[in-house]
């Protein structure tokens, strides 16, 4: 799951996506200042994350401000709310494994039937993308290997977790 990582006096608390935070930096119901939500722009469209500033809330990405209210988000992009608080988004995951298909099934990139020492297929979570574990080992830089999608995805590492030194103000 996608996580928010909101730097807090010192502490890094870190919250699943979507989720609303408060001009404090804390999660919330009501009276969000900013929302981090996830959209797709048609059923087999990648699911694709933004942030929503409340009116009146300047919200930046980066070093660019959220005009007409929503800004796309991509993984390891800082998030400011309100000039205070800052939060890093992080999209790191791993790949899905293929429920619904047989055992046995080729995979597409590579052409190797489902035996021959492989654990199976693993689905993209953010494009269509399928392919066996063995290949999902050897896409460079550990992402997708689909033109435009670059989500995170290796095996057998941690996912990215947010340091206090990962913040660009943790040092103030
Ligand atoms: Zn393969
Ligand atoms: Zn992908």
């Amino acid at each position: 799951m996608p996580t928010v990582f909101v730097m807090q006096r010192g502490r890094v608390e870190a919250y699943e996506a979507p989720v609303r935070l408060d001009a404090d930096g804390r999660a919330t119901r009501d009276g969000w200042a900013a929302s981090i939500v996830s959209f797709a722009s048609g059923p087999r469209a990648p699911h694709r994350w933004a942030v929503v500033a409340a009116p009146g809330i300047a919200v930046m990405v980066g070093a660019r401000g959220v005009t007409a209210g929503v800004s796309p988000l991509a993984h390891g992009e800082h998030v400011f709310i309100g000039g205070e608080v800052e939060a890093i988004f992080s999209a790191d995951a791993h790949p899905l494994p293929v429920v619904d298909g047989a055992p046995d099934a080729a995979c597409p990139v590579c052409c190797e039937p489902g035996s021959a020492g492989r654990r199976g297929l693993f689905d993209c979570p953010k494009c269509p993308a399928r392919a066996c574990d063995a290949c999902w080992a050897q896409f460079p830089h550990g992402r997708c290997a689909t033109p435009g999608c670059d989500q995170p995805a290796a095996f057998d590492r941690p996912l990215f977790t947010a340091e206090p030194g990962d913040f660009w103000d943790g040092l103030r």
